[in-house]
C-alpha cells in the first residue's frame, strides 16, 4: 500500500498578515536588539520560530469558550471544567492552577525542596532548575549519555539513566532527594521522548526509596506520540490511553498549558497527595491567585480545558509532529547538521558543527540565530552556552549541545513556510564562514538568555555577505 501523507486536520477561518523586511532593516533591527532574538520586535519578524510557547492558534471551539468565561473571583465554572479535563486526560486527583508553567515550578519547589536537597532530572530546563536552586536544591542531570550527542539514532534520548539515578541515591541518600523531575519530552535535548518502559522503571525505583516522581508534562502529548510510533506494543493504543499510562507512573506534574494545550497562557500543578496539594494552595494564594483561578482569567481556563481535549486527538498530534519532521527532513536532505532523531516541537541546528571556526565562548549558537534572522527574517532561539548560564560558583557552564532551536507553533504556519525556512537555513549555512562570534555587553543575573545583549567580537556586523 502506498503511504499516505499527514495533512492538517483543520481548515483556516481567519488569517494574520505577515510583513517582510529588507536585509538592511533586519541588520539594523538585530543590532538594536543586541543580537538577542528575544529582544527583537515581533513586527520585524517574518516567520517566528522563537518558541512554541503560547504561540499556538486556538480553534473556533476554544474561541467560543472565551465568550463563556465565568469571571467570578471564586469557584468559576471554568475552573471545574479545567479540573475535569486534567483528571480525565492526565489522571491526577488534585489540580492547582497557575498563570503558566514556571508558576507551578515555583510553588512545587517551595513546598518540596529543603536547603541542601538534590533534585535529579533528565537534562535541565531553564526555569525549572532556577526555581530548584532558588529553593536551596542542587540539580543533578541523570539523563542517558546519548542525549548529549547531537547525532544519535537512539529512539528515546530523553530516558533516565537508572545507574546515574542509583549512584546519586547511594551518594547523597534518598532522604536528600524529595523528588525527581522527569521531562517528557526533553526540551533542551531537542524535544526527545522518554519511553514508557523507562518511566515504569524510574517510578518503581523511586517508590522503593520514598522519592516522588513529578513529570514536567509540558509536552507529554508529544511524548505519547513517539511512544505510539516507536515503543513495542503501543502502535494500536490511542494517544489518550498512552498519556494516562505515562502519568500513572508519577505522583504529580507541572504543566505549561502554553505548549501541548493549545492556549496562549495558563498552566497548572497537579498532585495526587491531598496534604501536599493543600500546602501548594496556601502558597498559591500569595504568589499566583486564589485556588480556583491561580493567575488565569475564567476564559483562559475554559480555553485550556477545551484545548486539552483537542490536544489528545491522534490526528492533531500526528499533523503537529508531522510538520516538525517535514522541516527536519528538508534540512537533513540539504545536509544541514541537526539534532537527530527530529524531536517533537522543533528542529535544532548544531552550531558547533556549522561554525567550527568559533570557540564556545564566542557564543556560536547566539551568532547563528542572529545570522539566520538577517538572512531570512526567520527568528530562532539560542539553546547553548548563553541559555546554560553560570553554575552556583559563578562559572560559565559549557553544555555539549550548542544549538539554535527552530520551534514550530501549533496550527500556525503552512508547509510553504517550512520550505522558505529551510531555504533560509541552507543559505546561511553555505555562508557560515562569514559569521563572527559574539561577546556579552550586558548579562543579567538570572535566566540571562532572555535579556542579555551582545556585540560582535571582531567586525562591525555578526554576518556580512558581500
Ligand atoms: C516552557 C517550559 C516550561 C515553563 O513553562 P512556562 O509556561 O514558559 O512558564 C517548563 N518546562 C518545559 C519543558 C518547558 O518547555
Amino acid at each position: 500500500m502506498k503511504k499516505r501523507s499527514w495533512a492538517e486536520p483543520f481548515k483556516i477561518k481567519m488569517v494574520e498578515l505577515l510583513t517582510m523586511t529588507t536585509r538592511e532593516e533586519r541588520k539594523r533591527a538585530i543590532a538594536e536588539a543586541g543580537y538577542n532574538t528575544f529582544l527583537l520586535r515581533s513586527a520585524d519578524v517574518y516567520i517566528d520560530l522563537l518558541t512554541d510557547s503560547g504561540t499556538s492558534a486556538m480553534s473556533d471551539y476554544q474561541w467560543s469558550g472565551i465568550m463563556l468565561g465565568d469571571e467570578a473571583y471564586a469557584g468559576s465554572k471554568n475552573f471545574y471544567h479545567l479540573e475535569e479535563a486534567v483528571q480525565q486526560y492526565y489522571g491526577y486527583r488534585q489540580l492547582v492552577p497557575t498563570h503558566q508553567g514556571r508558576g507551578a515550578e515555583h510553588i512545587l519547589s517551595q513546598i518540596m525542596i529543603k536547603n541542601g536537597d538534590y533534585i535529579p532530572g533528565n537534562m535541565y530546563f531553564t526555569t525549572t532548575r532556577y526555581h530548584q536552586e532558588r529553593a536551596g536544591g542542587t540539580f543533578v542531570d541523570v539523563i542517558i549519555d546519548e542525549a548529549h550527542e547531537s547525532q544519535s539514532s537512539h529512539p528515546f534520548k530523553g530516558n533516565i539513566d537508572l545507574t546515574k539515578l542509583r549512584d546519586l541515591i547511594n551518594r547523597v541518600g534518598a532522604e536528600k532527594i524529595p523528588y525527581i523531575s522527569v521531562q517528557v519530552t526533553v526540551n533542551m535535548a531537542g524535544g526527545q521522548p522518554v519511553s514508557l518502559a523507562n518511566l515504569r522503571e524510574v517510578y518503581a525505583l523511586c517508590s522503593r526509596h520514598g522519592i516522588k516522581v513529578i513529570l514536567d508534562a509540558t509536552r507529554a502529548i508529544e511524548n505519547a506520540y513517539f511512544i505510539q510510533q516507536r515503543e513495542a506494543g503501543y502502535s494500536t493504543k490511542t494517544i489518550a490511553a498512552i498519556l494516562r499510562e505515562m502519568c500513572s507512573y508519577s505522583d504529580g506534574a507541572t504543566m505549561s498549558g502554553k505548549k501541548d494545550s493549545l492556549v496562549n497562557i495558563g498552566g497548572w500543578l497537579a498532585l495526587n497527595d491531598e496534604d501536599k496539594a493543600s500546602e501548594a494552595r496556601s502558597l498559591l494564594v500569595a504568589f499566583e491567585g486564589l485556588q480556583t483561578y491561580g493567575g488565569m482569567a475564567g476564559r483562559d481556563m475554559e480555553a485550556m480545558a477545551r484545548g486539552i481535549a483537542e490536544s489528545v486527538q491522534d490526528d492533531h498530534i500526528r499533523a503537529r509532529i508531522g510538520q516538525v519532521q517535514y522541516l527536519g527532513n528538508l534540512l537533513l536532505e540539504a545536509g544541514i547538521p541537526v539534532v537527530t532523531p527530529i524531536g517533537g516541537h522543533g528542529v535544532f541546528l548544531d552550531a558547533r558543527v556549522i561554525l567550527p571556526h568559533l570557540e564556545q565562548e564566542q557564543l556560536p549558537a547566539q551568532a547563528l540565530a542572529s545570522a539566520l534572522y538577517i538572512e531570512s527574517g526567520v527568528r530562532g532561539m539560542e539553546r547553548g552556552t548563553v541559555s546554560a548560564g553560570r553554575d552556583p560558583a559563578g562559572n560559565n557552564r559549557h553544555p555539549k549541545l550548542e544549538l539554535v532551536r527552530l520551534t514550530i507553533p501549533r496550527r500556525v504556519y503552512t508547509q510553504a513556510h517550512m520550505d522558505v525556512t529551510a531555504e533560509g537555513v541552507s543559505e546561511v549555512v553555505q555562508n557560515a564562514d562569514k559569521i563572527r562570534g559574539l561577546k556579552f555587553i550586558f548579562e543579567p543575573e538570572a535566566l540571562r538568555f532572555f535579556q542579555a545583549r551582545f556585540a560582535p567580537i571582531t567586525a562591525d556586523q555578526v554576518y556580512e555577505v558581500p
